[in-house]
């Protein structure tokens, strides 16, 4: 009956709904208590033979139905308002929380899981937060009046409900530690199933390349099956509960009842007093019935708890440390971006990713960073937005360093391009507006042609108001990749980092996309982080990466002159079209 304290925090955002929600809840069960009172002076008068106030008595019962109705449904919506006041709060919190966790975390945490926890877990707490907690708050306020009010009238009875209402209340908790723990297993099964479905569905063609489809469905058949038995075994310690509780309340209630009978007969009460009894005694439990019905409703809330209290407490990978109120850098020119004897390692890492890298990227420049596979390129971009920070040196724009800036402002300041880019299942203008919530179409088309991705645009069945398959899959690589430097143009950043990760074009292809895509740059501060060379030898300023260090810096005559690392890549390039190898 401990409430965790994630639940309690979160049944602190609505503290005057709920407050109103129970306390509408506690009216409520006063209607029955006075309906089963009326019912009991009727039935007593019916018994002695005086008809006279039946009428009007009846009258009453009917005027405390309607009251309870028209109390019930206030209740309700007093309940949901609240509930959905919890819910929204608290997925707002998480959200904006995973968001300063960044993708960093992503990494490490499934995202279907993450899923799971942000959707059907706030629905359970929810669920437990706006029916279940008004209904604990009557259930121990309730029948304790009722047992008040019995002891004036019939004082044996009490000997009958108290231990009942003991019996059913703290029977089960007899039972909550088993319960906790088959609980805590099936939410792990479930965020489990619902992380593998989610990544058999988004890498469903690498499973068909890979002929592991039939594999993977039986993977998922098991975990259903696996999810099947933890609930059923949960099921069946949760019947465990229901059952004491049943037996309590029917066996408090035929004990209460045969108290009352025999008070009637050795005359101790009045006919009102046996009445009352028998009728305020099954109330009594109707406040602990209904709490095991409003448990069962609530339980996905407590078995969420501690996935969402480690959602809420995670600890993101870096700290904002700039300051939050600056407005965002927005400035005419594009500053330099420079590197400063940056040393990097990655958690549970024994060697350094990243060795003193030092260079500058010149504002309003293009600077190529090309390495062989696995020399550190996207790490010096998720050290430079801020995914990760350096454990010695620093990355500074135009002198001020990156720590300096709010995250905000620094990752707004930062467009990234790469084939990655996720695009929404949303129109392309919707997808375009991101980066610039209030652009007119005008400012739309403008960026789309900049980015040379407008005709494309305009040939598609309803042009920019087309809806875009999930992850943009009915758009081709380059349209993606352009697309997403529509959106970055659109954000006006002052850098721009074209990223090249996953192409899915040929290389002659890539390196017209990249020279467009430069072209439409403009005035900006350009990054390219390039996994082949095709793309990059008309960059102002290139910079040779290899095993975390920078090996040379200089122009692509230069390079090849010097007879380098790069100059080697250039022949394996010859030799061997397409990706770097090492
Ligand atoms: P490619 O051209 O193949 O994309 P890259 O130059 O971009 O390679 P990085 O992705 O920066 O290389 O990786 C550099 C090294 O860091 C690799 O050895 C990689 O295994 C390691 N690494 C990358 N990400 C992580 C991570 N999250 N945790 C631990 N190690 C990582």
């Amino acid at each position: 009956m401990i409430v965790h304290p994630e639940l309690r925090r979160a049944a602190r955002r609505a503290r005057r709904p709920l407050f109103a929600a129970t306390v509408l809840h506690g009216a409520v069960t006063l209607t029955h208590l006075a309906q089963a009172a009326l019912l009991a002076l009727a039935l007593a008068r019916l018994a002695a033979g005086h008809t006279g106030s039946l009428a009007w008595l009846l009258a009453a019962v009917l005027a405390v139905v309607a009251v309870r109705a028209a109390l019930g449904t206030w209740q309700r919506r007093t309940a949901t308002r609240a509930g959905a006041e919890v819910r929204v709060g608290l997925r707002d919190e998480l959200l904006a929380h995973l968001g300063g966790l960044g993708p960093a975390y992503l990494t490490t945490a499934r995202a279907g899981a993450v899923r799971t926890t942000l959707v059907d877990g706030v629905e359970g707490v929810d669920a437990y937060v706006s029916r279940y907690l008004p209904q604990l708050l009557v259930t121990l306020t309730v029948p304790p009046l009722v047992l008040t009010a019995l002891a004036v009238v019939e004082p044996a009875v009490l000997l009958g409900l108290v231990p009942a209402l003991l019996l059913a209340l703290f029977g089960p908790r007899a039972w909550d530690r088993l319960l906790a723990a088959r609980g805590k297993e099936h939410w792990d099964t479930y965020e489990g199933l619902g992380a593998d479905y989610l990544e058999a569905l988004q890498g469903m063609p690498a499973l068909r390349a890979a002929g592991a489809v039939g594999r993977t469905r039986a993977r998922l058949e098991e975990r259903s099956a696996a999810l099947h038995r933890a609930t059923v075994a949960k099921l069946r310690v949760s019947l465990v509960d229901t059952g004491i509780t049943d037996l309590a309340i029917q066996g408090g209630t035929a004990a209460a009842a045969l108290l009352a009978c025999w008070s009637a007969v050795s005359g101790s009460t009045t006919a009102t007093g046996t009445y009352l009894v028998l009728l305020l005694a099954s109330e009594c439990f109707r406040p602990v019935r209904d709490l095991a019905r409003e448990w069962h409703a609530g339980y996905l809330g407590v078995s969420a708890a501690d996935g969402i209290a480690a959602l809420r407490t995670a600890e993101p990978s870096v700290r904002e440390t700039g300051d939050v109120q600056a407005a965002p850098a927005h400035r005419s020119t594009p500053p330099e971006l420079r590197f400063e004897n940056v040393w990097f390692t990655y958690d549970g890492v024994a060697e350094p990713t990243v060795r003193g890298v030092s260079f500058t990227a010149p504002a309003g420049r293009t600077t190529a960073i090309v390495g062989p596979s696995g020399a550190g390129k996207s790490t010096l971009l998720a050290l430079l937005l801020r995914h990760h920070d350096p454990q010695a040196g620093r990355i500074a724009l135009d002198g001020r360093g990156t720590t300096e800036h709010s995250l905000d402002a620094l990752r707004r300041g930062i467009a990234v391009v790469s084939q990655d880019t996720y695009l929404f299942h949303a129109t392309v203008a919707d997808n375009l507006r991101m980066a610039r919530p209030g652009a007119t179409d005008d400012e739309l088309t403008a960026a789309a042609r900049a980015a040379g991705v407008h005709d494309e645009i305009a040939a598609l069945p309803d042009g920019y108001a087309t809806v875009l398959g999930e992850r943009g899959a009915t758009l081709s690589g380059g349209q993606r990749q352009r697309l997403a430097l529509a959106r970055a143009l659109l954000a006006d950043a002052p850098v721009l980092v074209l990223d090249e990760a996953t192409s899915a074009v040929d290389e002659r292809r890539e390196a017209d996309i990249v020279r467009e895509l430069l072209k439409a740059a403009g005035h900006r501060t350009v990054l390219v982080i390039a996994h082949r060379l095709a793309a990059v030898r008309h960059a102002d300023r290139i910079v040779v990466l290899d095993g975390g260090r920078v090996d040379a810096v200089g122009d692509h005559a230069g390079l090849v002159d010097a007879g380098g690392v790069y100059a080697r890549l250039v022949e394996a390039g010859r030799t061997h079209p397409g990706e770097l190898a090492a």
